[in-house]
């Protein structure tokens, strides 16, 4: 039977960056790796990322950035590796780098670049790709891991199979599975970072649209508990996506309602009023699509039935409504489009059931969940991919010091 110091679950980007970081931590000591995973190929999420230029990590990277049930767990690893920790890598492995909006960090080249970096910082480490993990056992002396090249004891086994987002891709509950055999709690998972779907009738206003893109404010909840987002928003066959429908997706349970300003630093409603007082004999869709695209200015004007509707003889109220359906678009999404396009999996692991500084569980020692499997997730912008970094190399870092 093949006997390891630790076996980590998963060639995924925790579980690489783990197997590198606890070879690296070990240095000269010696410590015996094996990353075992299911897929033919290590790190296929890496290399889709980012639009295969993967957004490796965010400069602005704090834990407000993540959700989760547990909001101050991920502090501690966040704070003990850094974006500039994954940066100084990135610049020793020679991989040029752009910052594109809001801090978030690009390569020039191709996401296949932090994969190879990665798989060389593992270079010590055994890599068992196409294999199957049967089960895995608790024993006196360690972790009997039962794969489809043998069996394995660990002294350390190391959770970094990721969340459910795009199964196509390998994704399985396996995390979660393992998590309930060992008598850790669940947040229960849900798909993240999604586009939203919608009901027949505001799909009638979307289909049309298919392909336009504007800049919107879309947001979520009421008061305190509001969350908005400015970002790009992209009207699809299937309903509404771009960067601000993904991030407020992470934050939607079904049967609630989102709101979106189509024009953000417009007031809809003043500008329509001036031109009325300017220019009354113009069509409403003429002096909308001054303001907006021409084809949502249609769009919108045709839905509210004011097609070949002239400025001056519409009262304010009509001008309110229409400048609502601008800039107070209310919509109720019926759903997502699920785990075949999420970038990520919201929930997971309950974090009070792991020890914040090495996520190792509380109850069961030597057994460690890092990256998308535990209950934090990140905001669209790199912030999954620092977290992936950060609780691998707070892992590695107890693991060595055990
Ligand atoms: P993963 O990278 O998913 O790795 C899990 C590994 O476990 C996989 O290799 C899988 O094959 C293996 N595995 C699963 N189940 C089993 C099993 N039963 N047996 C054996 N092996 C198993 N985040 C960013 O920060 N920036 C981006 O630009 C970005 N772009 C993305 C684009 C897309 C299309 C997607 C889907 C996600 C993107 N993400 C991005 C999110 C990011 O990829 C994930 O948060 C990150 O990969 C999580 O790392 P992980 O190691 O925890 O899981």
């Amino acid at each position: 039977m093949e006997q390891v110091d630790t076996i980590i679950l998963g060639a995924g980007a925790a579980g690489m960056f783990c197997a590198g970081s606890i070879l690296n931590i070990a240095g000269t000591a010696g410590h015996r790796v094996l990353v075992v995973d299911h897929a033919r190929a290590p790190g296929e999420k890496i290399r889709i990322s980012g639009g295969g230029r993967s957004n490796f990590t965010n400069l602005a990277t704090q834990r407000e950035r993540f959700l989760s049930d547990n909001p101050r767990f991920c502090a501690s690893a966040l704070s003990g590796y850094r974006a500039e920790d994954f940066v100084a890598l990135v610049d020793g492995a020679g991989i040029a780098w752009h910052e594109k909006t809001l801090g978030q960090l690009f390569c020039d080249g191709s996401a296949r670049q932090i994969v190879d970096m990665l798989l060389n910082r593992m270079r010590d480490a055994d890599l068992w790709l196409d294999t199957s993990i049967h089960s895995v056992e608790a024993r006196a002396d360690g972790y009997l891991v039962a794969t489809s090249r043998g069996a394995v004891l660990a002294r350390n086994c190391v959770v970094a199979t990721g969340g459910r987002s795009i199964p196509k891709m390998g994704a399985t509950g396996f995390g979660y599975d393992l998590a309930r055999q060992f008598g850790l709690r669940m947040v229960e998972p849900r798909a993240g970072l999604v586009p939203l779907t919608f009901a027949a009738q505001d799909l009638d206003l979307c289909r049309p649209l298919a392909g336009l893109s504007v800049e919107a404010v879309v947001s979520h909840g009421h008061g305190k508990s509001a969350t908005r987002f400015r970002d790009g928003l992209l009207f699809t066959h299937r309903g509404l996506s771009g960067p601000a429908i993904l991030q407020i997706s992470s934050f939607w349970h079904p049967g609630e309602e989102i709101t979106v300003d189509l024009a953000p630093d417009i007031d809809i409603a003043a500008q329509m009023r001036e031109q009325r007082g300017k220019a009354g004999r113009m069509a409403i869709s003429t002096a909308l699509a001054r303001l907006i695209p021409a084809r949502l200015a249609d769009a919108i004007v045709a839905e509210l039935g004011l097609d070949g509707a002239r400025l001056a003889d519409q009262a304010n109220p009509v001008l309110e409504r229409l400048a609502a359906r601008v800039n107070r678009w209310q919509l109720r999404p019926v759903g997502s489009e699920g785990w075949r396009t999420a970038e990520v999996t919201v929930g997971g692991v309950d974090c009070r059931g792991l020890n914040a500084r090495d996520m190792q569980s509380r109850d069961v020692p030597g057994l460690y969940f890092i990256g998308e499997v535990v209950d934090v997730t990140g905001w669209l912008g790199g912030y999954n991919f620092q977290w992936a970094w950060a609780s691998a190399h707070a892992a590695a870092r107890g693991i060595v010091a055990t």
